[in-house]
């Protein structure tokens, strides 16, 4: 059976190995942490949202990015400070401008095809993620705000998604527990949220039941194209795996496969680079608190609805009955995992004005990096090498789309090296 190595145990490299599980190959999932989902996919804004497809390659973008570069608690944070990769990124957004509406479309497609995957997926491995299938709400303090969303809305309605409108009083309707005015908003009905976390951890679960496996707190040092396997494919890993007990030596060892998926997230550049592809993937950190709802009182006060504030970018998730999820920030500074309190104030400060009866007296704070593309758009392709494959990028996104760009990369893994080795065509001898 074809031996197949998945870097990276976060949303993609999971949905990966299952999809690859499914196919029929003998997967092993690598990853440098002690369990699946620690990294990105820990505990971020929780939405499936094909209602935030939108890429962010546009000048009205760009223009806003400078105006917040300037404007403390702004949701953009830009270190100025002089990056070889931060400046050649975007520029490399900024060449993407023109593509704007095909790829906001073709993500809102992508979206829509990982949704039916995903919930598929959850029936059939009874996987609880805290699943809520209330729609995301999109919420506008301004006229321009609001006149530009209903522009994006075409895009979406291209791609297949419909959001309609929404007035004043039928936001209210939608949430009540909303506080604050509003121009107007967008609903989208078919959109849900999920905690990513428990949904991966589940079915990671689920692949090890199915034979897939795991190494764990191992991180790979060096990957090697060998095309020693069939059709010059074929791969070698370096690892070192650090051992749980204080005084135990890291153990480096090298590991041989048919092929390779790359799901490492922000590590996915680095990798490739040694593979000799270019995956432009940025580090762009974002911030989430989760707010227990220890008390009735802020249980009845929190959202069911997601929401998206579009003046904060800020992005909510309601995980059951205690626990609410508030998102939000793109900072550019490099791999810098740092939560930042004065990052973490806005957030609760937001709870605190839009939902007052929730108590924020409980509220975990993290900081997650979002590995971005400069198109916004994953890589989800086969590399230059026989056997070399990309599944990353999703950066904003991944949660929402993972499930889909699993079940493609599968598909090109699986054409370009079948499980079955077709077998030599037998020769018989003339009599
Ligand atoms: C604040 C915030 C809010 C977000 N909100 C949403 C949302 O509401 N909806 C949505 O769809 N998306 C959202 N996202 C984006 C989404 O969370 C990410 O796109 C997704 O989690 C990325 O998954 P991944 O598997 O690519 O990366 P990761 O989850 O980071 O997984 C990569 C894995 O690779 C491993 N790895 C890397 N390098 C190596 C190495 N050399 N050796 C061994 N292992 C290695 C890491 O340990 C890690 O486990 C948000 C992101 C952030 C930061």
């Amino acid at each position: 059976m074809r031996q197949i190595a998945v870097i990276g145990a976060g949303i993609t490299g999971i949905t990966t190995a299952y999809a690859l599980n499914e196919k029929g190959y003998d997967v092993t999932v690598i990853d440098r942490q002690r369990y699946a989902a620690m990294e990105t996919s820990f505990a971020n804004g929780g939405q499936l949202s094909a209602s935030n497809a939108e890429v962010w390659n546009s000048w009205s973008t760009v223009l806003k990015g400078i105006k917040w570069m300037f404007t403390p608690d702004a949701p953009l944070l830009m270190n100025p400070l002089p990056s070889w990769h931060k400046y050649s990124w975007m520029a490399e957004f900024l060449a993407n401008i023109p593509n704007y509406k095909a790829n906001t479309v073709e993500t809102t497609r992508l979206a829509i095809q990982a949704r039916n995957y995903m919930f598929e997926i959850a029936a059939r491995e009874n996987i609880d993620f805290n699943h809520v299938t209330r729609g995301i709400l999109h919420i506008y303090r301004d006229k321009v705000g609001y006149d530009a969303a209903a522009k994006v809305s075409e895009l979406y309605a291209e791609g297949g998604l419909e959001r309609r409108p929404v007035t004043p009083s039928e936001i209210r309707a939608i949430e009540p527990t909303l506080h604050g005015s509003y121009y107007g908003g967008f609903f989208t009905p078919s959109d849900s949220t999920g905690d990513i976390h428990k949904f991966t951890r589940g079915l990671a679960d689920a692949c090890r039941r199915k034979g897939v496996r795991f190494i764990n707190e191992a991180s790979v040092d060096s990957v090697t194209h060998t095309g020693k396997g069939q059709a010059g494919t074929g791969v070698e890993i370096a690892l070192t795996i650090v051992p749980d007990a204080e005084d135990a030596r890291p153990v480096r060892e090298t590991l041989a496969f048919d092929g390779v998926v790359v799901c490492a997230g922000v590590g996915s550049r680095a990798l490739a680079a040694q593979l000799g592809d270019r995956v432009n993937v940025y580090p762009v950190k974002g911030y989430s608190i989760t707010v227990m709802l220890d008390d009735e009182q802020s249980q009845a006060g929190a959202p069911w609805v997601s929401l998206l504030d579009d003046q904060t970018k800020i992005v909510t998730s309601r995980l059951g009955k205690d626990r609410f999820r508030v998102a939000g920030t793109a900072e550019f500074n490099g791999e810098n995992r740092d939560i930042r309190a004065d990052r973490i104030r806005p957030l609760t400060d937001w709870v605190r004005k839009l939902f007052p009866d929730v108590n924020t007296d409980r509220a975990v704070p993290w900081a997650g990096l979002r590995p971005m593309m400069p198109d916004l758009m994953p890589r989800v392709a086969a590399g230059a090498k026989p056997g070399v494959f990309y599944n990353t990028g999703h950066g904003h996104l991944g949660w929402t789309l993972s499930c889909a760009t699993a079940q493609i990369i599968a598909g090109t893994v699986a054409s370009a090296m079948p499980v079955e080795t077709p077998r030599p065509a037998l020769r018989i001898a003339a009599e």
